[in-house]
């Protein structure tokens, strides 16, 4: 599917704000299954991006048929399910039977062999129905990336296919109370016993917990020649006795629970620690370059869906003469945010790119820049959505309203407004640091 060539990684270890290395695995991408769908030269009302120009032809069909997925189980699906408590477990399933959800990872291990360009589309094309899901954010693209480039055999066939097939998700975990932004702060520590290892910490606002069958602890283990604490990744099988969760009261309108999660003598196997016990870091930030693109991915789906309803709602509401969407104090806040969606999409196509084609420095930096874009211009179509609506804005027929709660986060997670814009300020622009 991508005609990327991907070349071998580069370590390029660093802080919060330090480029990422990237994924393993130059192999073809399994075509994906094509959807009946009419044929259609126009973009489809409500949806302004709906033809994106600038993507392969198979790009387009993956994206295309993506949406006539997500159109079929669509906001009132999502919405159902919410109120319900439930999880998006049929859309979860369908989208992985398609390919859709394991597109990213190695063929040989059941996934379609492309890239963070090709998850990306699907993420941001099923949020744009109305239906995103939060945990492709953390299953296929952290862990199963750091599964499929760090693990070792054993790991990758216990963990990928089932990644891949939607039989298994993994959550991932790296938030601390005392650290936040700050995760050279992580106290979560792994010390040896035996052949065992045994875990001991907190951590928090950790999403999906409950629906994971295991999650990726980033913890700390003691480096026996510096006495340094250098981090490392764990696999935390849900169930495993003193993993703790409770789930926190988040006034969100999704699926997908936070929780908190105490470690309390955890005791797991040897091959519980990803790969390399001196490889951690390296690890880590093969994860966080995927994570900032799929947040970005996730944003601009949201924004494109709210964007969608104002516009259908711009032009047909009528209280004077001509349609509200007529008026240019209606229309060009809409045309503004279509404009900062439509950028922060090229953003992140440029990071997924760079990404895929293992060029880290670059790709470290654009995923930084494409998570900010996204998530403000995200937070200012929904904005611009519910005020175009008026009232109905604010109804739950439609729906509109708790999305200003949902399009912060992106705002705030993985790594903030503000980390990111000292990253830019320290990496790219070389302005000293404050802390
Ligand atoms: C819905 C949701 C889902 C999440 N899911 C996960 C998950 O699955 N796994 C996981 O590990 N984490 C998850 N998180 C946690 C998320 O990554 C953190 O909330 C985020 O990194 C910010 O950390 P914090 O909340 O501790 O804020 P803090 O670090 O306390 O920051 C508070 C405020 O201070 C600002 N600030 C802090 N330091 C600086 C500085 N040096 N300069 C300028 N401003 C600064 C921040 O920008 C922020 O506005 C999730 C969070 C949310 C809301």
């Amino acid at each position: 599917m991508s005609d990327v060539k991907r070349s071998s990684p580069t370590p390029r270890p660093g802080g919060p704000d330090t480029a990422r290395p990237h994924t393993p695995g130059p192999t073809p991408l399994t075509p994906l299954p094509p959807k009946a769908e009419p044929h259609r030269n126009r973009r489809p009302r409500g949806d302004p991006m709906g033809t994106p120009t600038i993507e392969s032809e198979e790009h387009r069909a993956l994206r295309k048929a993506v949406a006539a997925l997500g159109s079929r189980y669509g906001r009132e699906y999502f919405a159902r399910v919410v109120a319900e408590g439930a999880h998006t477990d049929d859309l979860w399933s369908e989208a992985a039977r398609l390919g859709y959800l394991g597109v990213n990872l190695p063929e040989e291990h059941g996934g379609g062999g492309g890239g963070i360009v090709e998850l990306s589309i699907v993420l941001e094309e099923l949020g744009a129905a109305g239906c995103p899901l939060l945990m492709m954010v953390v299953s296929p693209a952290i862990c199963g990336t750091v599964i499929a480039r760090f693990g070792t055999e054993e790991q990758k066939r216990t963990w990928l296919p089932g990644l891949a097939d939607g039989s298994r998700k993994m959550a991932f975990g790296i938030t601390e109370p005392d650290a936040g932004s700050n995760s050279h702060r992580i106290t979560t520590t792994a010390r040896k016993d035996g052949e065992d290892w045994v875990l001991n910490g907190r951590k928090v606002f950790i999403s999906g917990v409950d629906i994971a069958d295991a999650t990726l602890i980033v913890g700390r283990t003691e480096d026996a020649r510096t006495g340094r604490l250098k981090p490392c990744l764990f696999i935390v099988p849900r169930d495993t006795p003193g993993f703790g969760r409770s789930p926190i009261a988040m006034e969100l309108s999704a699926p997908e629970k936070q929780f908190e999660l105490t470690l309390d003598e955890v005791r797991l196997p040897a091959d519980a620690l990803i790969g390399d016990e001196d490889a951690g870091l390296l690890q880590l930030f093969a994860g966080l370059n995927p994570e900032r693109i799929m947040t970005a991915a996730f944003a601009l789906g949201m924004g494109r869906y709210a964007l969608g309803r104002a516009v259908d709602y711009a032009r047909t509401r009528q209280v004077w003469k001509e349609p509200i969407g007529a008026h240019q104090a209606v229309a060009h806040p809409l045309a503004q945010a279509h404009i900062e969606l439509e950028l922060a999409r090229l953003m992140m196509q440029k990071a997924a790119h760079l990404y895929d084609a293992g060029d880290d420095l670059a790709a470290g930096e654009a995923a930084n820049m494409a998570k900010y874009a996204a998530a403000e211009a995200a937070v200012h179509a929904v904005d611009q959505a519910v005020h175009t609506l008026g009232g109905n804005g604010l109804t739950q027929e439609y729906g509109l309203g708790s999305m200003i709660t949902a399009a912060r986060v992106a705002r705030i997670a993985p790594v903030s407004r503000e980390m990111i814009l000292n990253f830019v300020s320290h990496q790219s622009l070389g302005l000293p640091k404050s802390y």
